[in-house]
């Protein structure tokens, strides 16, 4: 409800009459009437206006959180794709490595043969220089 008071010391001048203030004496055309108060009409506008506000608050910080963890999801399957192809790359150079070290061990064990070829050859030589030298002396 909307009550009409004093400009100057607010009385309520509802269901006053005349042009002073019954309570301070000032003339009313001086002093100004303010209306304070709302209607019943106003208190729901008032209320509806509220009501939007936060339901468009709700809204906004629901679809932000939406939105942020639609993000976050994202980039945790990103972090995650490239954590998969690093564990890749990582067991594709684990296979190279093991080729590696094969391809060395073969190598290590071809070299074994031929020092062991090359030390036979060497006493067979010597063997038969001593066997040439037994018959130049025994000529
Ligand atoms: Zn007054």
């Amino acid at each position: 409800m909307k009550h009409p008071e004093c400009g100057k010391c607010g009385y309520d001048l509802t269901g006053c009459e005349g042009n002073r203030c019954p309570e301070c004496g000032q003339l009313l055309i001086e002093a100004g009437v303010t209306v304070r108060g709302k209607t019943a009409r106003e208190r729901l506008l008032g209320l509806a206006r509220l009501l939007l506000i936060l339901l468009f608050g709700i809204a906004g910080g629901v679809a932000s959180y939406a939105y942020l963890d639609a993000k976050a999801g994202q980039q945790l399957a990103a972090s995650q794709q490239q954590v998969s192809t690093l564990a890749r790359e990582l067991g594709r150079m684990q296979a190279k490595m093991m080729e590696l070290k094969l391809t060395y061990d073969t190598l290590r064990l071809e070299n074994l043969h031929l020092q062991r070829n090359l030390e036979l050859v060497s006493a067979t030589l010597d063997v038969m220089a001593d066997v040439e030298r037994h018959r130049r002396e025994s000529n």
